[in-house]
């Protein structure tokens, strides 16, 4: 429905994953009392935040990053001046995953296309990517450099890119879940969300 605003298309995408009966992750998501993770924020975002995959706080609101990676997410974008409405928040794959494992190819395979269509209906001058599998996403998606290099050398600076709707500048964070196992990532999380807020 072209004519419709961006908060009307966001909606209707969000709505088609409440039936999503292919996905390998809609028995479990049912048999939990779970719900799908669309993702939220301001429609017209300059900047889109792209996670893994929700855990069990944000499959049991339907929001994402509302658990402990998000709180930390939500202190890192004070940090550089930003509240969670001044941005679009997603993820890759859109339901949980049990136990919180790594999504499979097949899952991130299903829920693709919807994380293509929100990233076309918003627009974003930059997509800041939280974790390794949304990275390496982005990366092919957009046929962007950095293909064979990995998050601890591509984090903190900017890749450019072309979509159909214009130039597109990645960049990739390490997920802020990650400093929860490796303490010594915090600092260089933080360091890295000023590189983003200078990119704004
Ligand atoms: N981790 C993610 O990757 N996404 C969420 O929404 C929450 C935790």
């Amino acid at each position: 429905m072209p004519d419709d605003t961006k908060a009307q298309q966001l909606q209707h995408l969000a709505e088609q994953l409440v039936n999503l009966e292919d996905s390998p992750l809609f028995t479990y998501r049912q048999e939990n009392g779970y719900y799908p993770v669309p993702g939220e924020g301001n429609p017209d975002a300059k900047l889109m935040f792209i996670g893994e995959a929700p855990g069990a706080s944000e499959a049991e609101t339907g929001r994402p990053f509302v658990g402990r990676a998000g709180q930390l997410l939500d202190d890192l974008l004070r940090g550089i001046g930003l509240e969670r409405k001044d941005v679009f928040i997603t993820n890759i794959v859109k339901d949980r995953p049990p136990a919180n494992r790594d999504p499979s190819q097949a899952e991130i395979a299903c829920y693709a296309p919807f994380l293509t269509r929100q990233i076309e209906i918003v627009q974003p001058e930059i997509i800041a990517t939280l974790g390794r599998f949304s990275m390496v996403f982005m990366i092919r998606q957009y046929h962007l450099p950095g293909k064979d290099q990995k998050i601890s050398q591509l984090h903190g600076q900017p890749l450019e890119g072309q979509t159909d709707f214009g130039p597109i500048r990645l960049f990739p964070l390490y997920h802020p879940a990650a400093a929860f196992y490796n303490r010594s990532l915090t600092p260089v999380l933080e360091s890295d969300f000023q590189k983003l807020g200078r990119q704004l």
